[in-house]
C-alpha cells in the first residue's frame, strides 16, 4: 500500500522519524514566503514549515510542494520567486503546483485566481531551475502535463479540470521513450 500525506508541513521532525518508514510521498504547502501572512492568515510559522520539507526531503521522502496563489495575498513576483528559489536551492527535481483559489469559506471577498497569476508563477519556477512544474484548480492542458526536462517532450498528458484524464508515455522505470532521461518520481 502506499501512503502519501498532503499537509501543512507542521510535523516535528520526531514526527517525521517516526513516519518516515511508512511514507511514500509527501505534498507539502508552502502557503507564502512571509511570516506575516503565515501569523495573520493561518495562525502558524513559516520557518517550522520550510524546516519539514528540508527535514523530509533529506530523510529521503518523496516530497511535492503546494502553493495556492491568492490574488494581491502571495501573488507578487518577489514572492512567488522567494519560494521558487527555497526549493529549486533544496532540489530542482521537486515538483511544484500552482493552485488557483476560488472564494469560499472565510475569505469570500478575494476573486478567484486567474489563469495569467498562475502561468506567471510558472515561469518565474521555470526561471529557478525547477524541472517540475503544474498549475491547479484550473483546466490547463499545457501546464499540467509532466515535459521531459531533458528533451522538452511531453512525457505525461494530463487534462481536464483536476488532471483527471491522464496518459503516461514513461517507460516501466519512469524514463522518457524519447530521450532516456529518469523522470523523477516514484513510479512503482
Ligand atoms: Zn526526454
Amino acid at each position: 500500500m502506499k501512503n502519501i500525506y498532503v499537509t501543512s508541513g507542521y510535523e516535528t521532525r520526531k514526527a517525521l522519524d517516526l513516519l518516515a518508514p511508512y511514507l511514500d510521498g509527501m505534498n507539502i504547502d508552502i502557503k507564502s514566503f512571509s511570516d506575516t501572512f503565515y501569523q495573520e492568515t493561518c495562525g502558524a510559522r513559516l520557518k517550522p514549515v520550510l524546516e519539514a520539507v528540508q527535514y523530509a526531503h533529506n530523510k529521503g521522502i518523496w516530497i511535492e510542494i503546494t502553493t495556492l496563489l491568492i490574488s494581491g495575498k502571495n501573488d507578487s513576483d518577489e514572492e512567488i520567486r522567494s519560494i521558487a528559489n527555497f526549493i529549486a536551492e533544496l532540489d530542482s527535481s521537486i515538483p511544484w503546483h500552482l493552485s488557483a483559489f476560488h472564494p469560499m469559506y472565510k475569505m469570500l471577498d478575494v476573486p478567484r485566481t486567474p489563469s495569467q497569476t498562475l502561468r506567471r508563477a510558472y515561469k518565474i519556477g521555470q526561471e529557478a531551475g525547477l524541472k517540475y512544474l503544474y498549475v491547479g484548480n484550473i483546466d490547463d492542458e499545457d501546464y499540467e502535463s509532466t515535459y521531459c526536462p531533458q528533451c522538452r517532450n511531453k512525457v505525461i498528458d494530463r487534462h481536464g479540470h483536476v488532471g483527471q484524464f491522464v496518459t503516461n508515455h514513461l517507460n516501466k522505470e519512469g524514463a522518457c521513450p524519447y530521450c532516456s532521461y529518469r523522470i523523477e518520481g516514484v513510479w512503482r
